[in-house]
């Protein structure tokens, strides 16, 4: 790819958001999972008033633990109703369903619905009513990551964007909101409902979860079939991602060769476009092509709610792949560093 000259966006810093306007709302988040549980506590604790909105099953474990974390926990409907904004944060694949029968009649105008991944609304799943505001605060980690990283008085990046409108007021209610859960610590960033679903499934699909777990166990397969040992394979294609990630992430790929073997840098140049080639490129394009018309999307809101058969078989074979035993094998036994230096030999 031809190096190109481009402007990074604007990033927005606690400077640029008044906190104030969040403060002056009344917020239900709705699911006390691992989203909903870091919104929850960091807008309390940023002096938000908060209520939790759930199914009210006093067995389940959000339920429990929303109660422990002492919230006043509702049912979804008496929160939206409550609330003048409304913080959807179960699952994606249950939005649709939790959205109609709860939310939805208990909209009033000038109410703001938020989501934390744009799923929902991009494909056209909820729609809502104009009379409302819709905006979208993503932190760009995992809920205990937020969580975690508030406490330390830092945040996690967060996009930020504004799907419906309403009286211009929209935006900075987003930026107060971000600012409210850490963001602004770490840095807002502005985009739209389209990119963020896009770009956010494509990365899982092809890199995060999809493409590199497939390339961590085809090569741990070409080791074993070719009569290697089970451990080395382990380390070498598995465990050793982590701590070379650890370089690409704090310094960008540079710094990781910075730290490996001259030889593995020269073998890196030379055979990784081979393994991962124009072919590998062509088929993310499809992967994109699908998620861009929708297809993905259907495809897996039709497989959840026909029961979910496919699903859960993928999920017992990805469980009892070779890797997995072996894996959990080498992890009970061995104490490990994060040591940086000289990684791949
Ligand atoms: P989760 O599975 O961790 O938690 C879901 C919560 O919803 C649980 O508390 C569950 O009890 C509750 N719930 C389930 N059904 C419900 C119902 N019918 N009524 C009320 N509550 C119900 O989910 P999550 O991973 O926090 O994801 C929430 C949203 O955040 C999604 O839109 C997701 O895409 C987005 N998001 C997640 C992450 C992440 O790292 N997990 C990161 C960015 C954005
Ligand atoms: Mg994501």
């Amino acid at each position: 790819m031809a190096s190109e000259a481009f402007q990074l966006g604007q990033i927005l810093y606690d400077n640029d958001v008044n906190l104030d306007l969040i403060k002056q709302k009344k917020v239900a988040v709705i699911g006390y999972g691992s989203q909903g549980h870091a919104h929850a506590l960091n807008l309390r604790d940023s002096g938000v008033e908060v209520v939790i909105g759930l199914r009210m099953n006093e067995g389940s474990p959000s339920f429990a633990l929303a109660k422990k974390d002492e919230f006043k926990v509702l049912p979804t409907a008496e929160a939206a109703k409550w609330a003048d904004v409304i913080m959807i944060l179960v699952p994606d694949e249950l939005q649709k369903d939790v959205y109609e029968q709860s939310i939805e009649p208990n909209l009033e105008e000038g109410n703001m619905l938020v989501f934390a991944h744009g799923f929902n609304i991009h494909f056209s799943k909820i729609v809502p009513p104009k009379n409302v505001g819709v905006f979208m605060v993503a932190p760009k980690g995992p809920g205990h990551t937020v969580r975690r990283e508030y406490r330390l008085g830092s945040g996690v990046p967060c996009l930020v964007a504004v799907y419906q409108d309403y009286k211009d007021q929209v935006y900075d209610l987003a930026l107060s909101y971000a600012g409210a859960i850490g963001g602004s610590k770490a840095g807002i960033l502005k985009t739209s409902f389209k990119e963020e679903t896009e770009t956010d499934l494509f990365g899982e699909q092809a890199v995060l979860c999809g493409g590199l777990t497939a390339l961590i166990k085809a090569a741990f397969e070409t080791l074993i079939e070719a009569g290697y040992s089970h451990e080395m394979a382990y380390f070498e294609c598995l465990h050793e991602v982590k701590l070379i990630t650890d370089l690409v992430f704090e310094g960008g790929i540079p710094n990781m060769f910075y730290s490996v073997s001259n030889t593995a840098e020269y073998g890196a140049y030379s055979r990784g476009h081979r393994v991962i080639d124009d072919s590998i490129k062509a088929k993310m394009k499809t992967v994109l092509t699908e998620i861009q018309t929708g297809q993905f999307a259907d495809e897996w809101l039709n497989e959840y709610s026909s029961g979910g058969k496919r699903f859960k078989e993928l999920r017992e074979a990805d469980k009892n792949h070779p890797i997995e035993r072996v894996g959990e094998m080498i992890r009970s036994k061995i104490k490990f560093s994060n040591q940086k230096d000289k990684l791949v030999n």
